[in-house]
């Protein structure tokens, strides 16, 4: 997993021409390191591949979905979402998220599809699409003062500590982590919430972000 700052998160991932077995291959390889880190979506920049692609699959998806050449077509509504990155481990923040989006997107056969989605499925194809333009959620926090690091203590309570910017130790600490995690599934550290919010839009612990904030300026 490439973690931030590593410059090939920063670039625009080429359009894909050929859908061959490689393709596939890379797509197959992308399902399962999305799956063995819990995420919800993977674009192809954050494994080393500069290749328009990305992958996702929601908590309840038995298949991940496969999406070549990615375009959002058309952007509706406005809500403030809580996001995560696996390029990012150990830090979530608040963004501004469309309720509803219609993209275009080829399969790996090359056939084009056309999609509307709405809610976290709608989160992740903009999250990933975003990737493959070089782009973070970082970039679309709602202010600076909504990211955090977060820990999560064993009984899995995630804790927000407002913080300025992504802190290059810890965060290789956190793939320190991660890796710890899927190399060795039975080690007792409890995982990260998942990367997009499920609940569209709403807390996903009992202690918000703001709450957080909130505490901090006390
Ligand atoms: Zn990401």
């Amino acid at each position: 997993m490439r973690v931030f700052p590593d410059p090939i998160l920063r670039q625009r991932a080429r359009k894909v021409t050929q859908f061959d077995a490689k393709l596939a291959r890379l797509a197959a390889d992308m399902v399962e390191t999305m799956d063995a880190h819990h995420g919800v979506g993977l674009a192809a920049n954050q494994v080393g591949s500069l290749q328009r692609l990305c992958v996702v699959k929601l908590a309840d998806w038995d298949e991940a979905m496969t999406l070549v050449n990615p375009e959002i077509m058309r952007r509706e509504g406005d809500r403030e979402v809580e996001e995560g990155c696996l390029s990012l481990p150990g830090y979530r923040g608040m963004v501004n998220r469309a309720v509803r989006i219609r993209v275009r997107f080829q399969d790996l056969t090359g056939k084009s599809v056309r999609l509307n989605a709405d809610c976290t499925l709608a989160q992740a194809i903009e999250h990933e699409t975003d990737h493959l333009n070089g782009i973070l959620y970082i970039d679309h926090l709602i202010a600076h003062d909504q990211f955090f690091r977060i820990t999560v203590n064993d009984d899995g309570d995630v804790d927000y500590l407002p913080t300025g910017q992504p802190d290059a130790a810890e965060l290789e600490a956190a793939a320190l982590r991660m890796n710890r995690r899927i190399n060795n599934p039975t080690t007792p550290h409890p995982p990260e919430p998942p990367q997009f919010d499920p609940t569209n839009g709403r807390p996903t612990t009992d202690r918000t972000p703001a709450d957080a904030a909130g505490t901090s300026a006390d």
